[in-house]
């Protein structure tokens, strides 16, 4: 029996040192007032709606809409950089994350943008730790966590006989992993604090699924 162990990657392997709005004033200096809630809305509605590159249609949005003295591709490319530059994985994880995919077929499967979200894995020398990268909005995955599609691209790009998904939102990560029929473990506080997916890190995910929960 095999079994394949996916992590998610944003608040489960990744931390961020700004939110959202630091990082688009850092991209976007004295933006015009109301861009930034605008490219926000657009930005989640096309990243909702599988757009493979929703930070275009965003920044696309508000530079029809605002003046603003950059054209998209300037501002998608200093927002990425941004983005990229406030995550950090914490050592801890990033041993887990070795410690699993030593020993067990290992992916990332996380909803965003396919470049963006493989960018951050280069960034951290996290994409060659890992045997599968699935990501929500690449056109030949087009689904998103809770929805059975991107845990079944998944399984596509993993054989395995069983599946764990390690991840910190409880209604898309822990309740789309088992509606797919996996195994779940969740490093977030959202959700029931009694559900037996929860844990409190990384490590601890890891040693669950390498039944050590009892050592
Ligand atoms: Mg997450």
């Amino acid at each position: 029996m095999t079994t394949a162990v996916f992590f998610d990657l944003d608040l489960t392997l990744l931390r961020y040192t700004a939110d959202f709005e630091t990082i688009f004033d850092r991209a976007v200096p004295d933006a015009p007032d109301g861009a930034y809630d605008r490219y926000l809305s657009v930005f989640f509605d096309a990243f909702e709606d599988l757009a493979v590159d929703p930070y275009a249609v965003g920044f696309e949005a508000i530079t029809g809409e605002f003046d603003i003295g950059d054209d998209p591709e300037a501002l998608v490319a200093r927002y990425a950089e941004a983005e990229l530059a406030a995550t950090t994985v914490p050592a801890s994880a990033r041993e887990a994350l070795v410690r699993v995919a030593d020993r067990r077929p290992t992916g990332i499967l996380t909803n965003g943008a396919p470049a963006v979200q493989r960018a951050k894995l280069e960034r951290h020398d996290l994409a060659g730790v890992v045997d599968a990268v699935v990501v929500s909005n690449d056109p030949a995955v087009a689904s998103r966590k809770p929805d059975s599609g991107v845990f079944e691209a998944a399984e596509t790009a993993l054989p395995a006989d069983d599946y764990v998904y390690v991840g910190d939102t409880y209604d898309e990560d822990v309740v789309g992993a088992r509606d797919a029929g996996w195994e779940a473990y969740h490093v977030g506080d959202d959700g029931p604090g009694d559900d037996p997916a929860a844990v409190e890190s990384v490590a601890e995910a890891a040693a669950r699924i390498f039944g050590e929960d009892d050592a």
